[in-house]
């Protein structure tokens, strides 16, 4: 029997279908805009076009949304249940989405021993990067090459965004290269970030995940390792993790 988890988060909803030794059939992203109803509703239509799941178990902000879900799921635990799927020894999750953040720590099998989270403001999430990058015209796929071009981090001691760009904006005119300064942005997420591993006594003598939309910005996940002293592991499917923990959990409930 198939399962699909679908995890509907403030930036994208992600879809997946899994077989019950948890192999990824068919998966889907979507971002969520303003409709995340409909989004959700896309997503479901299109995984199910030539699949028929016996369950199906839905996340993320949006979770409550739709009336097609069997059941509904924190992400935090779907988060919990995707990582020990893929690696049944990891026990230290680092997930950022679009507008949160999250250090969980996992006892065995799965099971969320501790969490903490940074939602309250865009700081150490994608969205601050989004702005950032969007403000000065940055591509994720050059970031890393860029850092690897810098001399030094530059101190950005803003959080906010709004603040953030201002002092960027005033190091560019003081005649500070880009690299540098992005460098020093994602140092500044690293270190907010690292707050939040070590609230979850994060520990780096089991595998660290990295998941989340910016598990994919290879640039944050080098500063990031530096910051933390560890290797992240980073899964193809990391930007899904909410949806396969969702479906996993399913599939538990089916056999
Ligand atoms: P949510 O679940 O909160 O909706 P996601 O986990 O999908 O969010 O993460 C969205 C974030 O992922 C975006 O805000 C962006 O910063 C980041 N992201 C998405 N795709 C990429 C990419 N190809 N390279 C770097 N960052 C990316």
């Amino acid at each position: 029997m198939i399962s699909l988890g679908i995890d509907i988060g403030s930036t994208t909803t992600k879809g997946v279908i899994i077989d019950k030794e948890y192999n990824i059939l068919q998966s889907c992203i979507t971002p969520t805009g303003s409709t995340p109803k409909q989004s959700a509703e896309k997503i479901i239509c299109e995984l199910t076009q030539n699949l028929s799941p016996s369950l199906i178990y839905a996340t993320g902000y949006g979770r409550s949304l739709i009336d097609i879900a069997d059941k509904k799921v924190t992400e935090i635990t779907c988060h919990g249940a995707g990582v020990n799927a893929l690696n049944p020894t990891a026990r230290t999750i680092i997930d950022i989405g679009g507008q949160d953040s999250k250090a969980i720590h996992l006892a065995e099998k799965g099971k969320v021993a501790d969490f903490a989270m940074n939602d309250k403001c865009a700081a150490g999430t994608g969205s601050f990067l989004d702005n950032i990058a969007h403000k000065f015209d940055l591509k994720y796929d050059q970031m890393l090459e860029m850092i690897s071009r810098s001399s030094y981090k530059a101190k950005i001691n803003s959080t906010c965004v709004v603040f953030a760009e201002s002092e960027i904006i005033g190091l560019l005119a003081a005649g500070e290269n880009m690299n540098n300064i992005l460098a020093g942005v994602l140092k500044a997420i690293a270190v907010r970030i690292g707050r939040l591993f070590s609230q979850v006594n994060g520990s780096v003598d089991h595998p660290v995940f990295f998941t989340g939309g910016v598990a994919r910005n290879t640039a944050m996940k080098y500063i990031l390792e530096e910051e933390l002293q560890t290797e992240l592991i980073v899964n193809p499917y990391s930007q899904f993790m909410g949806a396969i923990g969702a479906a996993v959990m399913a599939q538990k409930d089916l056999t």
